[in-house]
């Protein structure tokens, strides 16, 4: 394995080029600093407001692990694209309509980026792992011919579901007023029945041409990638790796996570994805927490997009007031925000739950407060960095997705590893058409605390799922380690790329 090979290893270069946006941006500073412990070369580029972000945790990487680990800056495109100045990530936009703007930043973003490896990468990269939003990226490999591997921020049961069903062309039987159709996905280890507004905007594409656009070229360009490296590990879903590599007919899937599980001190965990977090605030959290018995407080946070209405999010709160248990409610959204963030004050409910309730209107330390011992539940949006992050921490979730892959994600939280206990949102609300929704509400306050208690309280089954998700926390704690599936897939990688680059200097 690579260790017998350090001094090649010397000479590898990894390029991570990361889409600006937490849910994204945080599982590949992970994962680079995984890469880097392993005496790789890693580079991360990004652009300035995203680097001061992680900056500080990289310094210390680079002192206390001697890791060759940097990023790279080019500058994020905002007057050529309209974008304006100080945003330079999809949760800083001050609209949704700015989405498509947003893609246009990416694409011209080829050029500067071309213009970096060809000037000032040294070595040249071996490698480039990229987000797979950035479909230039492809382009880019291209022209310097060097190996493209993609990170899809998701799981193989997603990779698989979306596999399969683009494939079968199951979905293209149904016209867009049959929504509420369910349709069993084809081809897979366990019936999972999803309805077709549930499915990612793959299949409900909308009407918006240019986004339409986009999308083809990112999976068009998918095509011809050297590999995937995938945020989950193999213990958790073995049978979703292995059928997924079957299907695609390539063994070059690398299940390198939970990624996240590379911050171990707490000043890593709580800086993760807030440069601005500081000691008085954690302790304040941290002290919180420690008041609170082992198993007894309920952490609730939607995200870093948190598309939720205000009136939906209230019914959240007033569910969570209702239970009479401890929680820390994240109220961070770009969402209507100015609304909502009057609310706890305006109708007394800040102060009705102060005792035993804490409210993060902006950034919480998510990975730091999951990871203490007195979280009982995680009542969460499901988008799959929240959702490994609770199954690492040994965290039953409660479900609350919304869009994307996270009714997958709920499907298999809920289904497969039966870790997870719905709360019972039937219909999506994609992306950026919140508005079209107006104020419906689908869950109420009374839903919210059946789910919690179903969680929570006494009983065989709720205890059983309590065991089985402490299990898979610690499978994914050891699969990081030496000798664990994770790691050794870390090393093949590093291996698979050693191995090509030897190939290449060859011929
Ligand atoms: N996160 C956090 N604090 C917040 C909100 C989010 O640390 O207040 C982190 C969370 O730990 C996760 C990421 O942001 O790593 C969100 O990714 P996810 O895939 O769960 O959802 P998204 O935000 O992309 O919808």
């Amino acid at each position: 394995m690579v260790s017998s090979t350090p001094q090649l290893c010397n000479n590898l270069h990894f390029v991570f080029i990361p889409l600006m946006a937490p849910g994204h941006i945080l599982p590949m500073v992970d994962m680079a600093k995984l890469l880097a412990r392993r005496n790789v070369k890693v580079t991360i580029v990004t652009t300035p407001l995203n680097a001061l972000q992680f900056k500080a945790s990289l310094d210390r990487e680079v002192h206390q692990n001697s890791s060759k680990i940097q990023i790279v800056v080019v500058k994020f495109p905002n007057s050529e694209a309209g974008i304006p100045q100080g945003c330079e990530s999809l949760d800083t936009l001050p609209s949704m309509d700015l989405k498509e703007n947003f893609f246009l930043a990416l694409s011209l973003m080829q050029m500067p980026i071309e213009d970096l490896i060809e000037k000032s990468l040294d070595p040249f990269p071996s490698c480039i792992i990229y987000d797979k939003n950035i479909p230039c990226v492809a382009e880019i490999a291209t022209k310097f011919n060097v190996p493209r591997i993609i990170f899809d921020g998701t799981n193989c049961f997603n990779l698989l579901c979306n596999h399969n069903l683009y494939a079968s062309k199951v979905c293209d039987k149904f016209s867009d007023d049959d929504d509420d159709q369910v349709i069993v996905v084809p081809g897979l280890p366990h019936r999972i029945e999803m309805r077709k507004s549930q499915l990612p905007t793959l299949f409900n594409p909308g009407t918006n041409q240019n986004l339409i656009k986009v999308r083809e070229k990112i999976r068009e360009s998918e095509k011809g990638a050297y590999g995937v490296v995938v945020n989950s590990f193999e213990e958790l879903e073995l049978e979703y790796v292995r059928e997924y590599q079957r299907v695609i007919g390539c063994t070059k899937v690398w299940c390198l996570g939970p990624v996240s599980l590379t911050n171990k001190d707490d000043l890593d965990k709580a800086q993760r994805g807030n440069k601005e977090f500081s000691n008085e605030i954690e302790n304040k959290y941290v002290k919180f927490l420690d008041s609170w018995p082992k198993g007894s407080v309920i952490y609730a946070c939607l995200g870093s997009l948190n598309r939720v209405s205000p009136k939906q999010l209230i019914e959240i709160g007033l569910g969570l007031e209702m239970t009479k248990r401890p929680f820390i409610w994240v109220l961070r959204g770009a969402y209507r925000k100015d609304e909502m963030e009057k609310w706890p004050s305006e109708n007394g409910f800040e102060e009705r739950v102060k005792e035993r309730g804490i409210l993060i209107k902006g950034w919480a330390p998510q990975i730091l407060i999951l990871s203490h011992s007195s979280i009982g539940a995680f009542l969460t949006h499901c988008g799959w960095n929240s959702t490994l992050e609770g199954i690492s921490s040994g965290v039953p979730l409660i479900t609350f997705p919304m869009f994307a892959d996270q009714f997958y994600n709920e499907k298999l939280v809920v289904q497969v590893i039966e870790i997870g206990v719905r709360i019972g949102v039937e219909n999506a609300v994609h992306f950026g058409d919140e508005d079209k929704f107006g104020d419906g509400v689908q869950v109420t306050r009374e839903k919210v605390v059946d789910a919690i208690e179903n969680v929570m309280g006494e009983g065989e089954e709720k205890e059983k799922r309590r065991e089985r998700v402490k299990e898979y926390a610690d499978l994914a704690k050891n699969t990081i380690e030496e000798g664990g599936s994770s790691y050794n897939n870390l090393s093949l990688l590093i291996e698979d790329i050693l191995n090509h680059v030897s190939k290449v200097l060859i011929n």
